[in-house]
């Protein structure tokens, strides 16, 4: 059984590992200079490829039940289990699980290792432009022509592993999917996602590296599509952070259906509107003892309101000076306008503003700045094993297919999952 995997991802080397254990002969076709590039710099380089939490909402795309079928199938203690066998100590800090070194190139070397002991050929350098069906598509050993840049190819079962279109950097930029739609598959429509979000609002852009901690919300047209909790960071033109990377794959297909979006920030996401309203209040217009003498010559207490302080002074006990001096812009309340002045009308405003501070988004940052892409071939045209209903002895894994994950080492978990299934059940090993 020869099997070609077009790909040197963790999806195509992972399928390849596995159809080598099964005893087939397997090439990997790699189109950059070297294997798992993008691998590299996942994690910010510590490769955060699974998570002690599964559960929930962690896939996305027309149908989220196939990614939960094949990670369940295939699933993280499978995954750990292969890494252990294979010598690669793990960790966990909070769900997301590492390598113990929090060094992705562990990772990379582990499967290197393993493809080396199974004399599994890596070819790089060797871009794959035509995937030919050999004369009987419905003879699933009628096998396949492979054409590369430069040469030719001929397999039994070919597995395709060539990633989405995020960080093209790294090789993977959809140059195959019209290979792919020729053959008769569907591609869902792809779009960037865990992707920062674009603003062209000049005075936010002044707030460049504040980061927040905060709730937030997206909205299209008014409707609410999804909400997140964590720390957020302002940039020049664009936010990011984990909350809202998870958001931006709704707003990145809100934005293509040409509706209003907007991300909205809760700043005091722990208190009400009522509450935060008293607060401001005390930072406003704090109390202080005054003592005056009556005639009687006794002390009497009254209270005062404090008068030292401007509103951009009082606001910024409580938020980031920069933060601070654009909320009050935004509820028309001069910084420098002595705090005690504000009325409890205007306070109420600011704790609105402060509750749903938004941001109309008018863009995404794009797949160089993209760490997944939304869609990919649709998984209904695929078996439980990623083999194609349309073309037997094809198969899809990884980005490539209409799967995509939240943060916290899922896409990873994803991509080495379907390889598994796929790289299995090409070489014809147990189920
Ligand atoms: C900066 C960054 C950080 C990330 N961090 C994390 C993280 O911490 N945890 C996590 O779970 N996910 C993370 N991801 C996402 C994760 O890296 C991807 O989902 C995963 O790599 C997808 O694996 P894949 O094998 O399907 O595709 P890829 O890793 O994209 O690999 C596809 C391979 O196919 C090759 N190729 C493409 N076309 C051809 C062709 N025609 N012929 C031959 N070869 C070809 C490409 O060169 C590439 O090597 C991150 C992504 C980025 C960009």
């Amino acid at each position: 059984m020869e099997v070609i995997v077009v790909g040197a991802g963790p999806a195509g080397m992972m399928a390849a590992i596995q159809a080598a254990r099964e005893g087939a002969r397997v090439t990997v076709l790699e189109r950059k200079d070297k294997p798992l590039k993008k691998l590299y710099a996942t994690g910010n380089g510590r490769c955060n490829f699974s998570n002690l939490n599964m559960e929930g909402d962690v896939y996305r795309g027309n149908d989220p039940g196939f990614a939960r079928m094949v990670t369940d199938c295939y699933d993280r203690n499978s995954l750990l289990l292969f890494f252990h066998n294979l010598g690669m100590m793990t960790k966990h800090i909070g769900d997301y699980i590492y390598p113990y070194n929090e060094q992705a190139r562990s990772v990379a070397d582990a499967l290197l290792l393993e493809c080396r002991r199974l004399s599994v050929r890596i070819k790089c350098d060797e871009q794959v432009v035509d995937i030919i069906p050999k004369s009987d598509p419905d003879d699933s050993d009628s096998g396949f022509d492979i054409r590369t840049i430069t040469g030719k190819y001929n397999c039994d079962k070919v597995i395709v592993a060539t990633g989405g279109k995020a960080s093209p950097a790294h090789g993977s930029d959809g140059n195959l999917n019209g290979v792919l739609i020729s053959l008769g598959h569907t591609m869902i429509t792809q779009r960037p996602a865990l992707v920062p979000l674009k603003f062209s609002d000049k005075r936010l852009g002044k707030l460049a590296g504040v980061r927040i901690k905060c709730a937030v919300s997206l909205t299209a047209d008014g409707e609410a599509v999804a909400d997140e909790r964590g720390e957020i960071i302002l940039n020049k033109d664009n936010i990011s952070g984990i909350p809202v990377m998870q958001m931006s794959r709704y707003a990145t297909e809100a934005l293509a259906q040409g509706r209003v979006t907007e991300v909205h920030i809760d700043l005091f996401p722990d208190e009400t509107q009522d509450e935060l309203k008293v607060l401001l209040n005390n930072t406003f217009h704090p109390e202080y003892a005054v003592f005056d003498r009556c005639e009687q010559g006794n002390r009497v207490k009254r209270s005062d309101i404090r008068r030292d302080r401007s509103a951009l002074e009082a606001l910024s006990l409580c938020l980031n000076e920069k933060l601070a001096e654009y909320c009050l812009s935004l509820a028309r309340i001069v910084p420098g306008s002595l705090g005690g002045n504000v009325s409890d009308g205007t306070l109420n405003r600011l704790a609105g503003i402060l509750k749903d501070m938004r941001v109309t988004v008018t863009g995404d940052a794009g797949y160089e700045r993209a760490q997944v892409t939304s869609g990919g071939i649709s998984t209904d045209e695929l078996t439980a094993d990623l083999g194609s209903r349309l073309i037997p002895g094809l198969y899809i894994v990884g980005e490539l297919c209409d799967v995509d994950g939240t943060c916290g080492g899922y896409n990873l978990q994803w991509a080495f999952s379907s390889g598994a299934l796929a790289g299995t059940d090409a070489a014809g090993g147990i189920k």
